[in-house]
């Protein structure tokens, strides 16, 4: 099977829609530009994504920890990390109509003079702060703080909190997945850029020494890029993009970006981001080192990606077809389904209790579906389009040999298996 790039995004957009992935939000309202819902399997796509990055960042370490802050912070948090000055987009309005678009979308302010039949003039540019603004209380004045505009600052305020109730030493991490806002004024191509996203991102503490602290920043780098080829992106579709001076954003003394080969460009996929001691310096935090008794502002080396634009990356690796089917080759541990379990035919009383029992059974260990709709052939078609890597069939041999088939999604090959031996093949093929 080759992969076929033409029209891969609507193509992937609307696999979402028909199969359940992804909706547009508030839809039976006409939708909310740059907000997304996940449908049932769009949900465990994510889950197991979170899960995946939570395994590997926090569980298989000794050196990172995990924290869950909240999403409203009190506002002087904000005002600390810059954030009300800088998390800015310099913006023009067009005069004849008044729509507001970003000044270095070069390509967006094009397409706009297009629309329009005379000559169009822009404003100067102006600033305008991305981060949602939210009001608390119920009487006047009520108390204005926002959203977070970014998860990265619920670590900074918790890292003295984290430090004296745990047990960790320089150089370490804390790890945290969790929703954030921006009021972007153009969201688009598709969930890639939302108002709403999810991120997943490690602050990892190191000593102020800028040799050590770059050899860290090479560490991370690497380890996120074989992350995601060790869960299936081809690495041809993979690269590093170091950030000029002048795009670095106000935090940073360094950055560089894993970038994704999406339909629409390279795009950021994750971003190693050298943070020096900005936020905790900010924020006047220190760290106290027990074994030489000395006090400094630790560096910080992120590492910050997007759950929704790892989703949407995933799937559009994943997306091939051919005349006869569609699959999404999801690598098995991010696949919403892992098995899916079919009766041979649904009106045989007899074979369909046996088959419940083998479905009842690894339901209990693994992520299985049941199927009993249709012939063979449709639930396939309907188990490739989905990623499900493993199709089982319960048939009338099986009453008699205790073996089922089980049928290879990338390959189609089939293989008939003891019944008593399924839980270890797919212990095998998914832990
Ligand atoms: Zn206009």
């Amino acid at each position: 099977m080759t992969k076929n790039n033409d029209n891969l995004l609507e193509k992937v957009v609307s696999l979402c829609k028909r199969r359940g992935f992804v909706f547009p939000g508030s839809e039976i309202y006409g939708g909310l530009a740059g907000f997304w819902d996940y449908g049932p399997l769009g949900v465990e796509l994510k889950n197991n994504i979170k899960k995946m990055w939570w395994q590997d960042m926090v569980y298989q370490r000794d050196d990172v920890v995990g924290l869950d802050a909240a999403i409203i912070m009190n506002p002087e948090v904000w005002e600390s990390s810059g954030h009300t000055k800088s998390l800015v987009d310099p913006l023009v309005e067009c005069k004849i109509c008044h729509k507001r678009i970003r000044a270095d979308q070069e390509d967006k302010l094009k397409e706009h003079e297009g629309e329009h039949k005379e000559k169009v003039e822009w404003t100067e540019p102006k600033t305008f702060n991305l981060l949602t603004e939210v009001y608390l209380g119920v009487t006047e004045p009520k108390e204005k703080t926002y959203l977070r505009g970014e998860i990265t600052q619920g670590v900074f305020v918790n890292f003295a909190n984290v430090v004296s109730s745990s047990r960790v030493k320089i150089p370490f991490g804390i790890a945290q997945i969790g929703k954030a806002f921006r009021n972007e004024i153009t969201p688009g191509n598709f969930t890639f850029r939302s108002r709403e996203f999810e991120q997943m991102e490690l602050e990892y503490f190191v000593k102020p020494e800028e040799k050590e602290a770059e050899k860290v920043f090479d560490y991370w780098k690497n380890q996120r890029l074989n992350w995601y080829k060790n869960l299936g992106i081809r690495a041809e579709n993979l690269r590093f993009r170091k950030h000029a001076d002048n795009e670095l954003a106000h935090y940073a003394r360094m950055a560089e970006d894993i970038e994704y080969n999406s339909p629409f460009g390279w795009k950021e996929f994750e971003g190693i981001h050298h943070r020096g001691d900005w936020d905790l310096s900010r924020h006047n935090l220190k760290y106290r080192d027990m074994e030489t008794n000395t006090e400094y502002t630790p560096w910080v080396i992120e590492t910050s990606g997007g759950v929704d634009r790892a989703a949407l990356f995933f799937l559009l690796d994943a997306y091939y077809e051919d005349e006869s089917r569609v699959v999404l080759k999801l690598h098995p541990k991010l696949a919403p389904n892992q098995a899916a379990i079919f009766p041979l035919v649904a009106n045989k009383p007899e074979l369909v209790k046996k088959a419940k029992e083998v479905y009842d059974d690894l339901r209990k260990e693994f992520r299985v579906a049941w199927d009993d709709r249709g012939n063979i052939g449709k639930r396939y078609y309907s188990q490739d389009e989905i990623g499900t890597p493993f199709c089982i069939t319960f048939d009338f041999d099986s009453l008699e040999d205790k073996k089922v088939t089980i049928r290879y999604r990338d390959t189609m090959e089939q293989e008939r298996v003891k019944i008593e031996e399924l839980q270890p093949f797919l212990d095998k093929k998914l832990k």
